[in-house]
């Protein structure tokens, strides 16, 4: 039988929706097909092909050290020699939760899911049950999973109240969903004043970087927390990418705010299925068995998947782990700045932290309005240039780049490199 990313892809196709189990993985956004993985190592992958490639996309977050890092490989090994999966407790997830706890201290009490999706829909689940309120803010281009109640988005006009974004979503669950512009405090203000007292919670990427990177203002952020707390809603910060990411405290140390709950996935699992949400005793004391909020899992707190997330936080915890990571990161920024502006491009390099966004418009955005629209087709050809250059990004305008501490310097040098000679074919193709 023959193999390659192409046969792989014919096959895929022929047996699993569009051939893919998230959707954009296929390409739709950018030129060509998608690639097949065939293994992974630190910055690197290889694919079916036999080509290899400098990764930047590190499974969407979750492989901040790398791919297949040693020790964390032995730490599932490990666990794996011990028995596969219980659904009694174990002393994986006591560890895991008190690691977590330590590096998250904000927090009291932290349970365990298998997705950020499942993290997000228990957080909204337990803040409607704790305030006894149906309503539920987010904003426009921030991403939470797809819940049905959070597969919405921003209705005309003056109607904050959202429209679904997915067929199979009732029009019935998305009337308890609000939707607001990020980066304005006058439409927060005012939904507040007409709403307030009927707002379960207001759900927030404090990092927004689902639809780029919409680096938010400190004072918005201030505001979401004041609003909230003045209207007796819970504010939740959902971290799923940036919890672990932008710092060991995620958004929520990197502002200073206090959320109520936060949603975390990605990096906590280690590249397994893990999701988990937080908050203080007395909050989380509504969550079932404790409380009349359920919320259960046959998996949840896979000896596994706790050994993988235990040993990623174990090595991430380490002094100066950041800083190191900051310092490639930094490196790769005003590699890239260059490239722009050697390629006389209207761009401009976002970042936060690890996480970077090339805006193909020359001044960031803040909102989800603000992309240029024509930004993510402009990707596309970026995106097939670096291709080529053996550099895999994420497939679409809207996502972030992720750097892993194991990214070498030559790493970045070469994408540097690859950058300035792909954004200048870029300049050709419009002159
Ligand atoms: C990835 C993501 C989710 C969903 O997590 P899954 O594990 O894909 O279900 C939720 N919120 C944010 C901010 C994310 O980036």
């Amino acid at each position: 039988m023959s193999s390659g990313n192409a046969a792989w892809w014919e096959r895929a196709q022929a047996v699993i929706p569009g051939g893919v189990n998230s959707p954009v993985r296929a390409f739709k956004a950018v030129p060509g097909d998608p690639l097949f993985f065939e293994s992974a190592n630190r910055g690197h992958f290889r694919d079916e092909n036999g080509k290899s490639y400098i990764d930047f996309c590190q499974s969407w977050g979750p492989m901040i050290l790398g791919h297949n890092d040693p020790d964390v490989r032995e730490a599932i090994l490990s666990a794996a020699g011990e028995g596969l999966s219980f659904g009694a407790p174990s002393r994986r997830e006591v560890l895991l939760a008190e690691t977590f706890l330590s590096m998250v201290p904000i927090f009291e009490r932290v349970r365990f899911v298998n997705s950020g999706t499942e993290a997000v829909m228990s957080a909204i689940r337990l803040a409607r049950g704790a305030t006894g309120r149906d309503l539920i803010l987010k904003f426009e281009g921030c991403y939470h999973g797809h819940a049905d109640h959070l597969l919405v988005e921003a209705g005309s006009g003056l109607a904050t109240f959202g429209n679904p974004s997915s067929a199979g979503v009732p029009e019935d669950f998305s009337r308890h969903t609000a939707v607001l512009p990020l980066d304005d405090e006058e439409a927060l203000t005012a939904f507040f004043a007409e709403h307030g007292d009927r707002c379960a919670a207001l759900i927030i990427e404090p990092v927004p970087a689902n639809a780029g990177l919409l680096l938010q203002r400190q004072e918005f952020l201030d505001t979401c927390r004041r609003l909230t707390s003045e209207s007796g809603a819970l504010l939740i910060f959902d971290e799923v990418i940036s919890g672990f990411r932008v710092g060991s405290g995620g958004a929520a140390a990197l502002y200073g705010i206090k959320p109520d709950l936060a949603t975390y996935g990605k990096i906590i699992g280690g590249g397994l299925p893990v999701g988990a949400y937080a908050g203080s005793e007395k909050l989380m004391a509504n969550i079932a068995p404790l409380g009349p909020v359920y919320q259960a899992g046959t998996l949840s707190g896979n000896p596994l998947a706790m050994a993988a997330g235990l040993a990623t936080l174990t090595k991430i915890g380490a002094p100066g782990f950041y800083q190191a990571l900051d310092g490639k990161a930094s490196t790769l920024a005003v590699g890239i700045e260059d490239a722009i502006e050697a390629a006389g491009i209207d761009a401009c390099l976002q970042r936060c932290a690890s996480l970077f966004w090339i805006a193909f418009q020359s001044e960031a955005p803040r909102a989800f309005a603000a992309i240029n629209p024509d930004g993510p087709k402009r990707f596309a050809s970026f995106h097939a240039g670096m291709l080529a250059e053996g550099v895999y990004l994420a497939p679409s305008g809207y996502e972030v780049g992720f750097l892993a501490s194991t990214h070498s310097d030559a790493d970045i040098a070469a994408t540097i490199a690859a950058a300035t000679r792909v954004l200048t074919t870029l300049t050709e193709e419009t002159a």
